[in-house]
């Protein structure tokens, strides 16, 4: 679906401004966009995330719709023989497991054997989109502590891969996290093609490590994540 067909906009230039709203630089993007072969595009994330919820579950998409199963806290991940064990003591049989379970992901243990260093960067942020005045008269703002992790030795194991901020939380300045956690995605859907059999698993998420780590190694200084 096109992103303006659920209320994106492209970027033109970048502002930043004064506490007081008085501009201090003004980026005009109309050159620089043309390096890209897309437009930059803004999104409002909640419009993006039931865009591709509804494409992933529906019927009228290329093959088996996504069934969705909420209240499922995952406990425990086993690489090697792909099986998830949620809290409430179920475990599920998979062929591939993919753990998009973000910063405090569980499924990264599966992977490298423990939960990723977590380092508090030393920053922190405000986010709000009403007038700061008018913000802090409700006293309620939380300062947004922001923190970095290790670089993780791989993403994959056995028939395990991590996407997204499980395997590499990036800064939010530049807004890109929520975006190459797509990108994860679109190498996951290429390398896992229709005919992918069960034993075909480690060895494809061997090529799918590769992209992550093609990228990675362009984007990764810019990472840093919340608490
Ligand atoms: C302040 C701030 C501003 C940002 N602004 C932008 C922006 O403008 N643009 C942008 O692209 N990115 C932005 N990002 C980054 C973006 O939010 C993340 O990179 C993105 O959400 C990562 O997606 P994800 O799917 O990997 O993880 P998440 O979005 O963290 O999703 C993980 C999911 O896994 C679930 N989960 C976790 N543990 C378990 C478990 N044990 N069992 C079952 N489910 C579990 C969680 O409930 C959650 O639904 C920002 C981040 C911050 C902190």
């Amino acid at each position: 679906m096109p992103p303006e067909d659920f209320g994106a906009v492209t970027v033109h230039s970048v502002k930043d401004y004064t506490s007081k709203g008085n501009v201090i630089k003004k980026i005009d993007m109309t050159e620089s966009s043309k390096l890209w072969q897309n437009p930059w595009q803004l999104s409002h994330r909640v419009r993006l995330h039931e865009t591709l919820k509804k494409t992933a579950t529906s019927p009228d998409g290329i093959g088996t719709p996504a069934t969705l199963h909420v209240s499922s806290r995952v406990a425990a991940v086993d690489p090697q023989s792909a099986t998830v064990t949620l809290e409430n003591g179920d475990i599920i049989q998979a062929d591939l497991v993919v753990g998009a379970d973000g910063l405090r992901s569980v499924t990264r243990k599966a992977v490298v054997g423990h939960s990723g260093k977590l380092i508090p960067s030393g920053k922190a942020a405000f986010r709000f989109l009403i007038p700061r005045e008018a913000a802090l008269k409700f006293g309620s703002i939380k300062v947004w502590k922001l923190i970095d992790m290790e670089n993780l030795p791989t993403w994959i194991n056995g028939k395990v891969g991590l996407l997204g901020d499980a395997a590499h939380p990036f800064l939010p300045h530049q807004g890109q996290g929520g975006g190459v956690a797509i990108e994860d995605a679109v190498a996951l859907a290429v390398v896992f093609s229709g005919d992918t059999t069960p034993e075909e698993v480690p060895e494809r998420l061997k090529l799918y490590e590769k992209k992550l780590s093609d990228l990675s190694s362009k984007l990764i200084p810019e990472r840093i994540v919340q608490i």
